[in-house]
């Protein structure tokens, strides 16, 4: 009794004592992985992608170019302190991702087929994910869901202590490892990045009206065919979030100082 009461216990603990406020949205956001761990952790996922990718690219004429996009927005960003590394996968893939502590990733595709300016709105959307926690965030929902059923099993006395234990291992270490990457990211989180990736892209000088262009140029790309848009998701749709972009432009531009 006294076993399932701690467990339950830990449970509790676990949920309520990593809900923070984000300095840059104000929102309240529910993160178990602290933050002096995101470096490590990115690093540790980056390392994993270079190792098992043979197209990554770590230097040349796109990385150069993704780089020198991705330094002007980081310069104005929130964040500029962060160990940033961009790198470039030679793949047809429409994406980007961003991993905790900085670590960008653009594929070839998207550099061939964008602008300058639409690259940089691609690259305001990936940082700010990065300065908002948005990995780590999702990393702790997965994490909750996980430890809700090892919980539910634990209060129910379903489960044998070494069970549990290894559950409970495994709930939180193996999605700190492979999430990042894989775990897509909410639509809520979707329209923040872009709200906030806006702002830096117009902050770097960048005229963020191509964030609009850019989304409908994915839209395009998507229904011409070809490969996979992962970068636009399933959520939101693009219709909306090139809606929320246009009723807030007069905003963005404010930001813009050509
Ligand atoms: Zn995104």
């Amino acid at each position: 009794m006294i076993a399932r009461i701690t467990s339950i216990l830990i449970f509790a603990m676990f949920v309520t004592g990593c809900v923070t406020t984000n300095e840059v949205t104000g929102r309240s956001q529910f993160i178990t992985i602290p933050a002096s761990q995101d470096e490590a952790l990115g690093l540790q996922a980056l390392n994993e992608v270079k190792d098992s990718n043979d197209h990554v690219q770590t230097s040349g004429a796109m990385v150069e170019k993704v780089r020198r996009i991705g330094q002007r927005i980081v310069k104005v960003s929130d964040n500029p302190s962060l160990n940033w590394e961009f790198i470039v996968i030679d793949e047809p893939v429409l994406n980007a991702w961003a991993l905790p502590g900085g670590k960008v990733a653009v594929y070839s595709k998207m550099i061939e087929n964008l602008t300058e300016a639409e690259l940089a709105a691609v690259l305001g959307h990936e940082c700010a994910h990065a300065i908002l926690r948005h990995g780590a965030e999702q990393v702790s929902r997965s994490q909750v869901q996980q430890l809700a059923v090892v919980g539910l099993g634990a209060a129910a006395g379903l489960a044998t202590e070494d069970e549990k234990t290894a559950s409970l291992a495994v709930a939180l270490g193996s999605l700190a490892a492979q999430g990042f990457v894989a775990l897509p990211h909410s639509r809520d989180m979707e329209l923040e990045a872009d709200h906030v990736g806006t702002i830096y892209m117009a902050k770097a000088g960048y005229d963020p009206r191509n964030a609009v262009a850019l989304w409908k140029k994915m839209s395009g790309l998507k229904e011409g065919g070809g490969s996979q848009p992962t970068f636009l998701s399933t959520h939101p749709s693009d219709g909306k979030r090139i809606e929320r972009l246009e009723s807030r432009m007069t905003e963005y531009l404010g930001y813009y100082k050509p």
